[in-house]
């Protein structure tokens, strides 16, 4: 077994039908999802649980070549129907980032129309209890998906503390991982996540991790309902959102020129 220099993680939002194409960005169909998974599978890429992850950045116990982490952000109901399944006959475990002052209800952040879909149903904290039973990890994504840096101190405290606390009462465990809504994150976050209590922070910018990396940024792949299974096999090759065969033959051209880093 080679131990793991780079570790992808992955990040999914819903799972489900897509009713509108500005939707199929973030929404990937159940087929498709199941189709995904089976490709990493087959070439022998493995989930692994993201306390173990985490820990590994902290420099503990090593990972494998081939682990990687699934994350799911806003905790859509979607992905208990049709992800978990899938992940189930897998023996893979997800971690799960929710908004905690909208289960049970919709995602009101994007009905705004800016994303031109419709709003989805988030999971019920019924739901989120029986989920915890069967394997799945749960995390803080804020409780309202508020954009951090636009927030004054207190707010942004409220935000962070206030969500882990509703994770921590419903769950009974300590819940010390935060996903940063859209990404959004800058030093003043960060340090308002670190005096929340938290013990690391996922961010959207692409690219593997390292065990060198500042935990309170962790790097995500961006899985698209459009990436086909062969684009995203590509995506964790490159550490890329940009899963194209165009860009894989880009990197194997400057590997062959030795330009490549
Ligand atoms: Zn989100």
């Amino acid at each position: 077994m080679t131990a793991a220099e780079r570790v992808p993680v992955l990040m999914y939002h819903r799972v489900g039908e897509v009713h509108a194409s500005v939707e199929s960005r973030y929404c990937v169909t159940p087929g498709r999802f199941a189709a995904q998974m089976g490709a990493l599978a087959t070439r022998g890429y493995r989930a692994v649980g993201i306390d173990a992850f985490v820990g590994w950045l902290a420099g503990g116990p090593q990972l494998t070549a081939g682990d990687f982490v699934l994350t799911f952000d806003d905790g859509f109901r979607g992905v208990r129907e049709h992800a978990l399944p899938v992940l189930e006959r897998l023996g893979w475990p997800v971690a799960i980032f929710l908004v905690t002052d909208l289960l049970g209800g919709v995602d009101a952040w994007n009905a705004s129309g800016r994303h031109g879909g419709g709003t989805y149903p988030l999971l019920t904290p019924d739901e989120v209890v029986e989920m915890q039973a069967r394997g799945c990890s749960f995390h803080s994504h804020t409780r309202t998906h508020a954009s951090l840096p636009m927030l004054a101190d207190g707010a942004l405290a409220d935000q962070l503390t206030g969500s882990r606390a509703a994770v921590e009462k419903l769950l009974g465990l300590r819940a010390d991982l935060l996903a940063y809504p859209y990404g959004h994150v800058d030093d003043r976050v960060e340090a308002a996540a670190r005096a929340a209590g938290y013990r690391a922070a996922f961010s959207v910018q692409p690219g593997f991790n390292r065990c060198d990396l500042n935990p309170f940024r962790i790097r995500r792949l961006d899985v698209f309902g459009t990436d086909s299974p062969g684009a995203l096999l590509r995506k964790m090759r490159l550490g890329s959102n940009d899963g194209s065969l165009r860009n894989l033959l880009g990197y194997y051209w400057r590997q062959a020129v030795g330009t490549g880093r």
